[in-house]
Order: structure tokens, then C-alpha cells, then sequence
């Protein structure tokens, strides 16, 4: 078994892709402050409670467990929050990342996989978004996860190491069994904010903005399940291992949901009324962002298995609705 350092490894899509890496066969190991993350979210062999900014720390962890791959999720992601404290994120998320990243190539580590987002192109001149398009981040939440992809194109050309940066779009949905799922607080995001409605645990949802040039006038975003990016990051590592080429990717479908349509397919799902509030646009919104995938499919041959709207919603409506308190329950 090959052991694998995830950093955030108890948040969101961290706890995901440690579930999915060891059904994989893989020996996790988990570094995570708990800052955002749930310890009953880890279910890896081991956990390290510490800060990817504590170099000794770090160089302990790989050279205890002999450890030549990472996977560093660990970040901060609330673009509203980046908004309102920029040197917060760039702090957290870039300050933190080149710490860390110097100590684990010092320790040994050899390949790099990076949480990246769709974030870093802001608003896109075209759509479907290919890896190619100017990076133009409109927050400070994407341009920290930009400098992070620039340090490790030297740092990858410099100390001979591998990466690759996967550069997400929505992720939603949660693990089939149940025992995982999306937790954040506080919480942002509009699938389980939709989902937290149904189940009256929110009064109502406010809609975004209704005047964007889209064909309802809500915004559009590429949702992708959170196995099938998990999957995409167990996919780049072991082509990274087996001598992969340095490279960045969009991980989505391709295709995008409006607003009205989440809130529209939630109701028919659930059965449940969702009151919706509309308001003014959030600042820092895209109208819409939908992913070129070509590269990951035809390089890493990654195809996202779960994430059709039904598989997406019905997992994350399983999560919420047997977990209305998150982790907490
Ligand atoms: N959204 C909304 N109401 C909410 C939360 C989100 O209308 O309470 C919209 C938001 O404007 C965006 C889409 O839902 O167009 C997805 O937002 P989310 O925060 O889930 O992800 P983001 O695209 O910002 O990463």
C-alpha cells in the first residue's frame, strides 16, 4: 500500500477523496487543523490535528511514513469571505501553501496534486472554459489558488517534481453510503442551502440575481459529484506516480444548471416546497461557468460517473436529510 498524504483531509472534498483513495487500496494519511474540517469526517488510517504552515510538522508526517505523494486540499473557499479579507486568503491559502510545499519536497515528496478552482478564470469569455483561457480571478479566493499554480510550475521545473493542479468547478453531492457529506459553516453553498430549505430548516432561499443574460436569468454553474472529483484526483496521482507530465485541468461536465433549475429539480425530488426570496446579484458571481473537460478525459481518462443531476441531488438530499445538524448529529 502506498502511502498518501492529504492535507483537509476532513473537509468537504477532502474526507470525499480520502474514502475514495482507500477503496482505492491506498495508506492515508490525514493533516488537517480542524478549522473548517470534522473529525468524524476523517476515516483514515492516520491523523495528524496540525497546520500545513508547521514545516516540522510536515517533515515529520512524510518521513515517518516514507510518503512521496500529496494530495492539498487543505484552503480556505468562501469567495465572499476572500472578499471581505483578502489577506486572510492569500495568507491561508498561498503564504501557507509555499510553506508547505517547500517542506514536503525537502521531506522527499515527489508528486504534487492541488485543489485548484474554476475560480482562477473569472469571468470566462467563452464557454465551455478551456485550461487555455486568461486567468482573470475577480476575488481574492481565486487569485491565491493562481499563485499557487504559478509557484508550482517553478517549484515542479526547479526540484524535479510532478503535479498537477485540478481546477474544479461546483461540487456538490455526497458519498453514497451516507456517511459523508457537505458540512460547511457557515454554509454558502446552493445545493444545500436549497436542501436545508425543503427540510425546513431554513426559512427560505434567496436566488442571486435574476437579471443575468441566461435564458431563466439566473446564474449557471457546471455541478460535478464529489466521487467523481475525488476519483479525478486518484486518477492524476497515479499517473503522476507512473511519470505523468506536469499539468493543470478542468475537472466538470460540461454541462450547466441554472438556479431556477436546482431549485426547480429540488422540489420535484424532495416533494418538498422551497420558498425562495429573489434578491440582488451576489458580488463576484460569474453568470456562467461550464467546463471544457477534453484534457482530463483524454489524458487521465477520468469520465464523471455521478454526476447527473438525479445522483447529485438525491446523495446530498440522503446526507441532509439524515444529517440536518451535519457532523454534529
Ligand atoms: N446562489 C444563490 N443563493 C444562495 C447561494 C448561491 O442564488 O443562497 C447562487 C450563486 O449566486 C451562484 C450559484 O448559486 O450563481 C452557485 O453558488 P455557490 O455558492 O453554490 O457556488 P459558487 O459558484 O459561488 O462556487
Amino acid at each position: 500500500m502506498k502511502p498518501v498524504l492529504v492535507t483537509g483531509g476532513a473537509g468537504y472534498i477532502g474526507s470525499h477523496t480520502v474514502q475514495e483513495l482507500i477503496k482505492d487500496g491506498a495508506l492515508v494519511v490525514v493533516l488537517d487543523n480542524l478549522s473548517t474540517g470534522h473529525l468524524d469526517a476523517v476515516h483514515a488510517r492516520h491523523f495528524y490535528e496540525g497546520d500545513i504552515a508547521d514545516t516540522a510538522l510536515v517533515e515529520h508526517i512524510i518521513k515517518e511514513h516514507g510518503i512521496k505523494s500529496v494530495i492539498h486540499f487543505a484552503a480556505k473557499s468562501l469567495v465572499g469571505e476572500s472578499l471581505a479579507k483578502p489577506e486572510l486568503y492569500f495568507y491561508e491559502n498561498t503564504v501557507k501553501s509555499f510553506m508547505f510545499f517547500e517542506a514536503a519536497v525537502k521531506a522527499g515528496v515527489k508528486h504534487i496534486v492541488f485543489s485548484s478552482t474554476a475560480a482562477v478564470y473569472g469571468i470566462p469569455p467563452d464557454i465551455p472554459i478551456r485550461e487555455e483561457t486568461m486567468l482573470a480571478p475577480i476575488n481574492p479566493y481565486g487569485d491565491s489558488k493562481r499563485m499557487i499554480e504559478k509557484y508550482l510550475e517553478w517549484m515542479g521545473k526547479v526540484h524535479s517534481i510532478n503535479w498537477v493542479a485540478l481546477r474544479y468547478f461546483n461540487a456538490a453531492g455526497a458519498s453514497l453510503d451516507g456517511s459523508l457529506g457537505e458540512d460547511h459553516r457557515p454554509e454558502t453553498h446552493l445545493i444545500p442551502l436549497v436542501l436545508q430549505t425543503a427540510l425546513g430548516l431554513r426559512e427560505k432561499l434567496a436566488v442571486f440575481g435574476t437579471d443575468y443574460k441566461t435564458a431563466d436569468g439566473t446564474c449557471i454553474r457546471d455541478y460535478v459529484h464529489v466521487i467523481d472529483l475525488a476519483n479525478a484526483h486518484i486518477l492524476a496521482l497515479h499517473a503522476l506516480e507512473h511519470g505523468l507530465q506536469s499539468g493543470i485541468f478542468n475537472v466538470g461536465t460540461g454541462k450547466g444548471y441554472s438556479v431556477r433549475e436546482i431549485i426547480a429539480k429540488s422540489q420535484a425530488l424532495t416533494g418538498y416546497k422551497i420558498a425562495v426570496e429573489y434578491g440582488e446579484r451576489r458580488a463576484g458571481d460569474p453568470p456562467v461557468l461550464a467546463a471544457d473537460s477534453a484534457a482530463i478525459k483524454g489524458i487521465l481518462g477520468w469520465e464523471p460517473g455521478y454526476s447527473d443531476l438525479e445522483t447529485i441531488l438525491s446523495s446530498a438530499w440522503h446526507w441532509h436529510s439524515t444529517h440536518p445538524k451535519g457532523y454534529r448529529l
